[in-house]
């Protein structure tokens, strides 16, 4: 691994670890979308691969500015999240339940990205790269709505799931 010298070095080596977290992202989100029951939930997931591919799209764009490659790191902590997402995606689970494990997992998800693009996007101003700190103000904001999205989603789903075991006995399995 390069010796990292600066803060333009950090910010080389964590826009890596974002790629990476996007890539596996974008291999992970089809299979979000297929368990989720609620078309709503899974259309969600669909929307939001579209959206993925645009952030890694964005980063190749700043790493050819940059004249870096954004391969070469892989992301443990997205490892982990999405290993977390696969555990949801297997659990024998109510269809509300599972699409709020599938929403917790996706939620965790956001935020650590939330937490990465806005730690990059400073040091982007800092660094004086303009371009780039608005391409990430972008995939910030993106991140953010869909957080947000999923909070609504949850809501209603939520109030479903709290009430699987509020079913007349009659209905009852
Ligand atoms: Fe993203
Ligand atoms: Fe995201």
């Amino acid at each position: 691994m390069p010796k990292i010298n600066n803060l333009h070095d950090v910010y080389v080596e964590q826009l890596k670890d974002l790629y990476s977290a996007e890539a596996q992202l974008i291999k992970a989100l089809p299979k979000m979308a297929k368990a989720a029951t609620s078309m709503e939930l899974a259309h969600g997931f669909e929307e939001h691969l579209k959206q993925t591919k645009g952030h890694a799209g964005r980063l190749e764009e700043i790493f050819k500015g940059l004249h870096e490659k954004p391969t070469g790191r892989t992301c443990k902590a997205m490892k982990g999240l999405i290993e977390e997402g696969a555990e949801a995606i297997e659990e024998n689970a109510a269809p509300a339940a599972k699409d709020i494990l599938l929403i917790a997992a996706a939620q965790r998800v956001e935020h650590y990205e939330i937490a990465g693009y806005g730690t990059v996007k400073a040091f982007a101003n800092l660094l004086g790269e303009d371009e780039a700190s608005r391409l990430l103000e972008q995939t910030l904001q993106e991140e953010v709505e869909t957080d947000e999205k999923l909070t609504e989603i949850a809501e209603a789903i939520n109030v479903e799931a709290n009430e699987l075991d509020e079913a007349p006995v009659s209905h009852r399995r």
